[in-house]
């Protein structure tokens, strides 16, 4: 047995093997090591190797889902081997033959289809990135629904559009790791490395026309070497992982570039769009506006928040389904009632197609069949927008399906076909049968025993039954002569003769006995017959049944937009080939929220103009203190434009918005020492990445750039980086800073204006209005903050008398530096007593002594440069 395994090991060498025995996965050796610390279960022994002892754990396998679950979550791949004959088999071949066994499954982080391990409202995409002489394209799957998409990328475009699909697994060809090994590492993906053959472009070709069973791809479109390289990768890991038993994919579906808003990592992490900065999904954007009734709408809609369109006619178009929604509210809640009943189609499908699912994911079809009749019925006769009479389209037609299943399947079948009793009662006449003989096995002997009794004219005859004979039908001897003579002993067959009894069988009580004992397991027999029938039947309805589950998303992603717009009150925003950007009381629906929540008084609604002549930018700088509303303001504006492009209403009175191609937001100096940047790098990286991209179409949100670094360095990059912006990029812009000095430019730079969060000062103290006006803040408010933060009242007192200070000394023309010097600093303590001076040295030469060039940046040394020139 050991040869046995080590022999299968050696062909999974980077997956844990779960090796069957009897009602266990055992693990053995190092697998067994590293399961038994993530599982947190026992680690023993079992026999011994080379002279050591073996380590040994396991895990039952009625429980192995979760176990699998935590080890595929911790990173681990599982090799599932299991017994391929019964022990008695094996015997048969010889007496100490080990038990056939084989891997039939790799489970991997990309490849899961159990209900118990996936997300129920997220999708699970395996990808494939690949590369043909620089060309690159990107190919993904969900094989819990089936989708396959493709995507031809620059590499530039790698790392946004892996971001954006944030995989559970990626795949890549051995060699292709340099050129993106830095995007990788930024997302956190650490890819599984494939030989090259299986990302060649030729054989991907005849992998992807058998898939499809079709002569050629044409149909679905022209793919390019790296296209094909992609999609065809993905499907050999499928045969791989799935052991030839490849998932019912969808045909490809090919994607362009442009067809969606571009969003990168970090500006989709800044406007939490899926997942709040903490982490979780509450908190997110998506927290606030997914109202789904089902599964698939919820994935959808995280799909669509992931990728906002760039197409006015598909923006319309669901924009249309969603105002035909909330002025039907009475069919719209009755459709949204009946999606509540319909379970995970696209999922259950998935299941059924690798022959991993069981009788509970057909009934799950055949309700989502019903209701999904139902919804047809109710949509029908109204007069509905293109994308509705698309979906009710999809409802309609599978009357027979329904029936079919209806007439084969009881009402609440088991998960698993395994034990049968899920075929209704009186669909198969044989295995009405099976079954009555298995459960009323003795009333129908008793029945027998009646009609042979009339037969033979004997009323005493009996059948009964025995260890030895099994059933028999018995009776005395003198009226057995009777049935020993023709025409009755073509039917009774004599057995025994004991000493006052006569013992016969039938053919027919023999067959009754056969299959009485046989009963239960040919109930079962038949029962999985008919499941592979049901199981076809379904299977050949594929096409159909994938339209249904993408027309009862989209129908449940419309309702559900329009009831959260008619409860929030939400316009439906102007969107055209414009370049307007015009929001008038617009809203951060995730702020608004939590203020609502926390009992506050309400959300200040803002406008925001950045309406741009083509060929002109239109940039709004806004200043104001910290604490007044100027993140909240940005982001609302980035988001009203994202969810005007998904096809969604906005929060806001009104929005005339022309198409936005790309969102970028930026935060100054968010810490990001786990990736062991300076905090400033991070910033100027990424600012950066915004002025060699930002086409005339982007909208640009920049908080507060340049913070992190000494204030006249941040204020000319913060300068440069707005002129560049307004000048190269000619973008849609809010531009926050604390750089008054900036406000001026307004008056320079055409297109850029000045705005300004307003707080009124009273006592002594701010109050924050949120309210966004024109014009610049006149000053910061820093030292009312800290106030308000808690900053204990004398280091307030001094702050404020450094404050008018220095605000004195700019005045009056004097250099902070000399004003600072002149300035009590530590004045409420007794100052420290200066060191004396060596003779002979003064100020400049003490400081010079104390610089380490070998420890500075070059910015560092500029700055100390600065620094000492003042001293002279
Ligand atoms: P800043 O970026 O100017 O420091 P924030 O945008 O972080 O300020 O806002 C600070 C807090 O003010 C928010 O957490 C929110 O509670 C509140 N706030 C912001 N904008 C509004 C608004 N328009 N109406 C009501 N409260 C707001």
């Amino acid at each position: 047995m050991m040869a046995q395994y080590l022999e299968i090991k050696s062909q999974y060498a980077d997956a844990l093997l779960f090796y069957r025995m009897g009602d266990f996965y055992e693990l053995f050796f190092d697998d067994a090591a590293a399961a038994s610390e993530a599982l947190d279960i026992a680690l023993t022994k079992r026999g011994k190797h080379d002279g050591d002892d073996i380590p040994m754990c396991g895990v039952p396998v009625h429980a192995a889902e979760g176990y699998l679950l935590t080890l595929i979550r911790k990173g681990f791949r599982v090799a599932v081997c299991e017994q391929m004959e019964s022990p008695a088999e094996a015997k048969k071949r010889g007496s100490k033959s080990v038990v056939n066994r084989d891997v039939v499954r790799l489970v991997t982080p990309g490849t899961l289809t159990e209900e118990t391990l996936l997300e129920a409202r997220r999708h699970n995409f395996l990808a494939a990135l690949a590369c043909v002489r620089d060309n690159w394209a990107l190919a993904w799957t969900d094989i819990s629904t089936g989708a396959l998409h493709v995507l031809p990328l620059t590499l530039a475009r790698v790392g946004p559009e892996l971001a954006q699909l944030s995989p559970a697994e990626i795949l890549m060809a051995e060699g292709t790791e340099t050129a993106v090994s830095n995007v990788l590492e930024d997302l956190g993906l650490e890819p599984t490395w494939l030989g090259k053959s299986s990302f060649d472009s030729t054989g991907a070709l005849t992998r992807l026309t058998q898939q499809f069973g079709v002569s050629s791809l044409d149909a679905y479109g022209q793919f390019s070497r790296p296209e094909l390289s992609a999609m065809g990768a993905l499907i050999d890991y499928l045969d791989l992982t799935q052991k030839g038993r490849l998932p019912l994919l969808r045909t490809p579906q090919q994607e362009k570039l442009g067809n969606s808003m571009h969003i990168d990592a970090s500006t989709r992490r800044n406007l939490e769009l899926t997942h709040a900065l903490q982490g979780g999904r509450a908190g997110s954007l998506l927290s606030v506006i997914d109202r789904t009734a089902t599964a698939s709408g919820a994935r959808l809609l995280e799909r669509r928040l992931s990728t906002p369109s760039r197409d006015l006619s598909v923006i319309r178009n669901r924009q249309d389904a969603i105002t035909w929604a909330m002025s039907e509210p009475v069919v719209a809640r009755q459709i949204r009632d009946a999606l509540k009943r319909v379970p995970d189609l696209d999922r259950a499908l998935s299941r059924l197609g690798l022959d991993r699912g069981g009788p509970r994911d057909m009934a799950a079809i055949r309700n989502t069949l019903e209701q999904a009749d139902a919804i047809s019925g109710m949509l029908e006769p109204l007069d509905l927008p293109d994308m509705l009479t698309t979906a009710v389209a999809a409802c309609k037609g599978h009357e027979d399906l329904i029936a079919f299943l209806d007439e084969t399947l009881i009402a609440e079948p088991p998960l698993l076909a395994r034990d049968g009793g899920f075929i209704a009662p009186g669909y198969d006449a044989e295995l009405d049968e099976a079954r009555k003989l298995r459960d009323e096995g003795r009333s129908v002997v008793v029945g027998l025993q009646a009609q042979y009794a009339e037969m033979a004219g004997v009323s005493s005859l009996k059948i009964k039954h025995n260890n030895v004979l099994g059933y028999f039908i018995e009776t005395t001897s003198t009226h057995a002569q009777k049935m020993m003579a023709p025409p009755l002993n073509e039917t009774f067959i004599h057995r025994q003769t004991t000493a006052n009894q006569i013992r016969f069988t039938t053919v027919e009580l023999s067959e009754l006995e056969r299959r009485i004992l046989n009963a239960g397991s040919e109930a079962i027999e038949i029962e999985k017959r008919l499941y592979a029938t049901l199981s076809r039947a379904i299977l050949d309805q594929q096409p159909a049944l994938n339209a249904l589950a993408t027309g009862l998303a989209e129908l449940d992603l419309a309702t559900a937009l329009a009831d959260l717009a008619t409860d929030l009150d939400w316009c439906r925003p102007t969107v055209d080939e414009s370049r307007a950007f015009a929001i008038e009381g617009g809203r951060h629906p995730v702020v608004e929220r939590s203020l609502r929540a926390q009992g506050e008084t309400g959300f200040v609604a803002n406008d925001c103009d950045l309406s741009a002549d083509t060929d002109q930018a239109a940039i709004t700088l806004l200043t104001g203190p910290n604490m007044a509303g100027k993140s909240t303001y940005l982001r609302q504006n980035a988001l009203i434009a994202l969810l005007a492009q998904i096809g969604s209403y906005v929060p806001a009175k009104s929005a005339h918005i022309g198409l936005v191609s790309q969102i970028f937001s930026r935060v100054g100096a968010s810490d990001d020492l786990a990736r062991g940047r300076s905090t400033f790098m991070v910033e100027m990286v990424e600012t950066a990445a915004i002025l060699n991209q930002a086409d005339d179409r982007a909208l640009v949100i920049l908080d507060e750039i340049g913070r992190g670094t000494a204030t006249y360095d941040g204020l000319s990059i913060a300068w440069a980086t707005l002129e560049h912006l307004q000048s190269v990029n000619k973008v849609r812009a809010l531009f926050a800073t604390h750089y008054h000095e900036l406000t001026a430019l307004a008056a320079k730079l055409d297109g850029v204006g000045n705005a300004t969060v307003a707080v009124r000062e009273w006592e002594g103290e701010v109050i924050f209005l949120h309210e966004v006006r024109e014009g610049a803040a006149d000053r910061s408010y820093g030292v009312q903050v800290a106030q308000l933060a808690g900053l204990p009242p004398a280091v307030i007192t001094r702050a404020r008398s450094v404050l008018d200070a220095l605000e004195k000394g700019e005045r009056e023309n004097t250099s902070p530096k000399a004003l600072i010097d002149d300035l009590p600093l530590f004045s409420a303590v007794a100052r420290p007593p200066q060191p004396a001076k060596p003779a002979g040295e003064n100020r400049i030469e003490a400081q010079i002594k104390n610089l380490h060039p070998d420890e500075m940046s070059p910015m560092e040394a500029l700055q100390a440069l600065y620094h000492l020139k003042t001293l002279l």
